[in-house]
C-alpha cells in the first residue's frame, strides 16, 4: 500500500464509517449486517468499498475517485 499517510488514512476511515453506519441493510434480502463488513481497497486513484451479504451472498460495491 503506497498511500498510507495519516491524512488519507483518516479520510478513508471516515468514508468507511459512513458506509458502516448507513449501508448495513442488504437491498437483496433485507438482512441487516450489524458488523458492517465493508472492505476497502485503493490503488491511490480510487477507493473501492466491497461488501458481501452474510445471508444471501449478494455483493455490493461502491467506488470513490480520489484526488482532483
Ligand atoms: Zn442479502
Amino acid at each position: 500500500m503506497p498511500t498510507n499517510r495519516t491524512g488519507r488514512r483518516s479520510h478513508f476511515e471516515w468514508l468507511r464509517r459512513r458506509y458502516e453506519d448507513t449501508e448495513k441493510k442488504c437491498p437483496e434480502c433485507g438482512y441487516v449486517d450489524d458488523e458492517g463488513n465493508w472492505e476497502s481497497q485503493t490503488d491511490g486513484q480510487q477507493v473501492v468499498y466491497h461488501h458481501v451479504c452474510p445471508s444471501c451472498r449478494a455483493s455490493r460495491e461502491h467506488t470513490f475517485r480520489l484526488g482532483r
